[in-house]
């Protein structure tokens, strides 16, 4: 609508001289600042007149899908459609920025794309399983045009959008990367690391969040400021340096990702990677339940391309805060490593590996007993469907990886090999004579492994390389609110019988006892100090103060080692609430109490490993 001088004289009555006056000196100028105003905010607010093809001209670049450029804009073209239902809330002006409902409806329709397993940031080679490449590509255009619309210029405005969404929306590693990123170019690296300290305690395993933290530390080191030991060895040139892993281990595990059909996102079982814990290296090789056949997984394109990354040194898809091996500076020079097998891969600079991995890792099925608070929020258990799934994935990927070789089988790396169905199952078929040549090394939390399943079950005791049983306490009280709802009791007759089996020799005691696997690739047969049955104990504040005391329960049930852990957030609790209970980090008001109780003299006992100790002295200087 335009209105002009003289249609607004035409509204003047007759005669009303002095009001035409008042109209031209006091309203006019209000009512023309104001229409000067809205015109602004129109050109301002221009991008989001024509959203979908404003995001698919600036967003469709900055992202890649394996599927090709149709799928990226399809995906995009989705993504505007969802975010078209939230953007209109910015009407509102800048207060909405600080709106909690705003911020976490924001956060969860953008999230959306984070959740499309074929898409990812332009600059990924390889996908995480905790991926926010694409989310955070989209969000560093939404800031900078929401800046711009709230006339909040420059860097600053954008952190400041950005730092505003992250506070109100509490747990959101995007806005917090997008600000910190934003803080480093402009020489704040303190603050930056920060931000992704605050991004690492939503999903301590997110590779952005790390490689913020990383070049944060770097620039605080080149201006001359300390960083603490473990960070410091975050840091450390790797290259001529080598790691085994990737070229021994195939770890399934699962990943996340969006289901249309309930427009929810859904697990997806089977996703794999090549080391020890998927939080370490959280990039995704393929699937075992999904491959048609064991090479499909074990020599992907993407395998081939993280164990180029080892042979070249980079290491740009392993951990700098997480794994023990490079926070413990513990990694070989290529030039040290003996083993032929590991020789031949290191001269040859071979990817593509002909024999099957020496350690297979299961974690696709969660089927669990418990349900911990630091893992999920309640039982979980395969149902029918997704069992036949998984015996087509055992019968055509997992068996045929360990039929007739000498390979070592780790179960489980998530939920409990005794409560599933799945896990159960082939622990039974190794009862064959082709697997004679299988190791175990078997992770439970011990409350399903009863005197009566070792005797269903009489070949397991003679496979056992390693028997871990996760307690996390040294009291019914603690053990009952942290492992729910086992019950003490039963657990700790098991440990009983467990112990006693173990002392009569009835494991085979062949294992490295340095924590980290060695690295002859022998399957751990050079053992100088053989272990075969560990307590483990994963630190929190509710359990720190038993620690001790969890030591003396290991010596009362012959446990020939204690495994003391760092607590990590998968992002189901959300950041306020790990961070309460990280006791590790320096953060923490416990802290302190915990640096105490690790210099107490029982825990210095030989039976403490050693190796994951580090990660919970975190703060304490170099
Ligand atoms: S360096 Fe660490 S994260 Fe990388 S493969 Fe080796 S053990 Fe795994
Ligand atoms: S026992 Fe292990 S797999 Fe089961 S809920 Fe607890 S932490 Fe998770």
């Amino acid at each position: 609508m335009r209105l002009t001088a003289g249609r607004v004289e035409q509204r003047v009555p007759a005669g009303g001289k002095r009001c035409l006056n008042f109209l031209y000196t006091v309203l006019m100028p209000g009512y023309l600042s104001l229409r000067l105003k809205t015109l602004r905010a129109r050109r301002r607010n221009r991008w989001r007149r024509h959203f979908p093809e404003w995001l698919q001209e600036n967003a469709a670049q900055d992202l890649k899908s394996a599927k090709g450029e149709q799928h990226v804009a399809e995906v995009v073209f989705a993504l505007a459609g969802r975010l078209a239902s939230v953007l209109p809330s910015l009407d509102r002006g800048p207060s909405v920025l600080d709106d909690q409902s705003f911020a976490t409806s924001f956060q969860h329709t953008l999230s959306w794309i984070s959740y499309q397993e074929d898409v990812t940031g332009s600059g990924s080679t390889l996908r995480a399983y905790c991926d926010i490449t694409a989310s955070l590509a989209v969000f560093n255009l939404l800031v900078r045009e929401i800046a711009a619309e709230f006339s909040l210029p420059g860097v600053d405005g954008e952190i400041d959008v950005a730092r505003r969404l992250a506070t109100a929306a509490g747990s959101w590693r995007e806005p917090l990367v997008a600000a910190g990123r934003r803080m480093l170019s402009a020489g704040r690296y303190d603050e930056a690391a920060d931000c992704a300290r605050r991004a690492l305690n939503v999903v301590t395993a997110c590779p952005v969040s790390q490689r913020l933290l990383m070049d944060a530390l770097r620039e605080r080191r080149r201006a001359g400021g300390t960083i603490d030991s473990v960070e410091q060895s975050g840091l450390s040139d790797l290259h001529g340096r080598f790691c085994p892993r990737p070229f021994e281990v195939l770890v399934s595990g699962q990943s996340t990702r969006w289901n249309e059909a309930t427009n929810l996102t859904e697990q997806v079982m089977g996703s794999t990677y090549l080391c020890d814990c998927a939080a370490w290296l959280p990039f995704v090789a393929g699937n075992v339940v999904e491959a048609d056949s064991p090479d499909a997984v074990w020599n992907s394109d993407q395998a081939q391309e993280i164990r180029r990354s080892v042979l070249d040194g980079d290491y740009s898809y392993c951990s700098r805060t997480m794994c023990p091996a490079i926070v413990n500076g513990a990694l070989p020079r290529s030039e040290e490593v003996t083993a032929p097998r590991l020789r031949r891969i290191i001269e040859r600079r071979e990817t593509v590996l002909e024999d099957g991995p020496r350690l297979i890792t299961l974690g696709h099925d969660s089927s669990c007993n418990l349900a911990c608070p630091s893992c999920r929020v309640g039982i979980v258990m395969a149902d029918k469907a997704q069992n036949e799934r998984l015996d087509r994935a055992r019968d055509r990927v997992i068996l045929p990886l360990l039929r007739d070789r000498q390979a070592g089988l780790h179960m489980t790396a998530w939920g409990d090999p005794f409560a599933s169905r799945h896990y159960r199952s082939i622990l039974e078929a190794l009862r064959e004579p082709e697997f004679d040549g299988v190791k175990l090394y078997l992770l439970t939390n011990g409350l399903g492994l009863t005197p009566h399943v070792w005797t269903a079950m009489p070949h397991l005791a003679e496979k056992i390389v390693e028997l871990r049983v996760s307690v996390d306490a040294a009291t019914k009280e603690t053990y009952e609110n942290v492992r729910r709802p086992g019950r003490w009791e039963v657990l700790r007759r098991n440990l009983t019988v467990m112990g006693e089996m173990s002392k009569a020799g009835k494991f085979r005691r062949n294992r490295f006892a340095g924590g980290m696997q060695s690295v002859s690739s022998d399957l751990f047969l050079d053992a100088k100090d053989p272990v075969s049955f560990v307590l483990a104990f994963v630190v929190q504040s509710a359990n720190f103060r038993e620690m001790p005391a969890f030591v003396k329960l290991a010596e009362e049930v012959d446990a020939d080692v204690v495994v003391f852990q760092k607590y990590y957030s998968f992002g189901h609790e959300g950041a306020v609430e790990f961070s309460a209970k990280d006791v590790a980090s320096p953060a923490h008001p416990e802290h302190q109490q915990l640096q105490a109780i690790l210099q107490d003299p029982v825990m210095q006992s030989p039976r403490v490993i050693k190796t994951f100790i580090a990660q919970l002295t975190a703060g304490q200087a170099s």
